[in-house]
């Protein structure tokens, strides 16, 4: 095929028609089969949680600035609708496939049913490396993305949110694309929207602000003093920046970073303030000048008491989960942990905060933001704040209640608490028709 310039263009063979292999979607097949016996009769419907309702893959063209027209893979996956809308962000990176939006559409089935907001789970994403778009192909594709997808999502059916390489921007894009197709503005189409466009306070930092929180309650239960408490982190975004931040304040030391430009150590603790200010100038962590540059591979050897994988799947695996040292994984990041990895970590009497439990601060503020946004009245950051914290705290408090009282770990805590909530909700509803 030739461009309009007449070069050759090649178009890579999309993810899900290469080699046959589960991803992360495997990964969470096993969490969902080792909570299997802890559901009574509600198993009868397990099968439900093991296939997901509705994938969508679009095929998303745009106009590159060169003149070249470009074709990206697209999806949209609805996991399960039983207690809601579908709910979860948007990822564009280069590496996503279908496994890995299946999987993440799952886990936010779950995250949204363990913090008991009324959703169901769903997920997107696009295969591309968006650092290599100009800022007119981003909004080209995502606005190209958003039109394809229209079939599925809206206010009170599916609501997009931002995820790995997505922010505000691209859910103002995403918000006005809806809103021109169906003719009036339509805010609660999607959440982590600039605050001027009926965004919420709070909203940015709220995934990291749960990360801390359930990270406080857990350090509590096991008797971790956080004064002193040294942290490690990877990724340094979002998630792991804020974290890291209010673990700082909190008096822990943050003692190494790692992110995709590179990691770094200070046994004394980081100035967090300014590592943060050197990540928005940068875009990351490399050549930070208040620490040393260590190896890739070492990172997860460093010795602090709390370790937080605030990146992407499948880091913690059987090959490096021995030489943790940490006594508290928190996990910032979705899928970080390999079912094998954590059956060391469970092993070696590591303490796993899962992903699901962990990290839905995040779709927490999100709710507010879309009850926010439909009753068209505006919270103060400090209520929003306050209601996050305790809502972390009441589902952290039942999971470990639940892992206690089954002898299990808290991701299988976390799972049973959701997965029967979503199949009491599924059996309550009935099979249409
Ligand atoms: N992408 C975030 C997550 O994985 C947030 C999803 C949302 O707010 O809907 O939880």
């Amino acid at each position: 095929m030739s461009n309009s310039a007449g070069t050759l263009v090649q178009h890579p063979v999309p993810s899900y028609l290469q080699a046959d292999h589960l991803g992360p979607w495997g990964n969470y097949l096993q969490q969902v089969d080792r909570v299997t016996p802890y559901l009574g009769n509600l198993a009868r419907w397990v099968e439900t949680l093991k296939r997901p309702k509705r994938i969508l893959v679009v095929d998303v063209p745009i106009e590159l600035d060169n003149g070249t027209i470009a074709h990206y893979e697209g999806y949209r996956v609805q996991h399960n609708l039983s207690r809601g809308p579908g709910k979860g962000g948007v990822r564009f990176h280069q590496d996503v496939t279908l496994s890995e939006v299946m999987a993440l559409s799952a886990w936010m089935s779950v995250k949204n049913a363990a913090v008991n907001v009324p959703y169901g789970g769903a997920k997107g994403g696009i295969r591309v490396d968006p650092k290599k778009l100009s800022r007119g192909e981003l909004e080209r594709l995502t606005r190209r993305y958003t039109s394809e997808i229209g079939l599925l999502i809206g206010p009170s059916k599916d609501i997009p949110a931002p995820d790995v390489n997505t922010n505000g921007q691209v859910m103002a894009w995403m918000m006005d694309t809806y809103s021109m197709n169906v003719g009036a503005t339509a805010t609660g189409v999607v959440t982590g929207k600039p605050v001027d466009l009926g965004g919420s306070l709070g909203r940015v930092e709220a995934t990291g602000r749960g990360v801390y929180t359930v990270g406080v309650e857990a350090a509590k239960l096991t008797g971790l003093p956080i004064e002193g408490a040294r942290v490690a982190v990877q990724g340094f975004g979002n998630v792991g920046g804020i974290a890291g931040k209010l673990f700082a304040e909190a008096g822990a030391k943050v003692v190494a970073v790692q992110d995709h430009t590179g990691t770094i150590l200070n046994k004394n603790g980081l100035d967090v303030p300014a590592l943060l200010a050197h990540v928005k100038q940068t875009g990351g962590v490399g050549g930070f000048a208040g620490a040393e540059a260590m190896a890739k591979e070492d990172f997860w050897g460093v010795d602090c008491e709390i370790l937080i994988p605030a990146a992407l799947e499948n880091q913690i695996t059987k090959d490096n989960a021995g030489q943790i040292k940490a006594k508290l994984v928190i996990e910032g990041a979705n899928g970080p942990t390999t079912t094998e990895a954590d059956d060391i970590l469970a092993d070696k009497g590591v303490l796993v905060l899962p992903d699901v439990i962990a990290n839905a601060g995040g779709v927490t503020v999100s709710y507010f933001e879309w009850v926010q946004d439909f009753s068209s009245f505006f919270w103060s950051e400090d209520e929003i704040n306050a209601r996050l914290v305790r809502i972390m705290q009441e589902a952290f408090a039942g999971i470990w209640h639940v892992a206690q009282e089954h002898k299990v770990t808290l991701r299988t805590a976390t799972f049973i608490v959701a997965c029967q909530r979503i199949l009491h909700a599924r059996e309550m509803r009935g099979l249409y028709p």
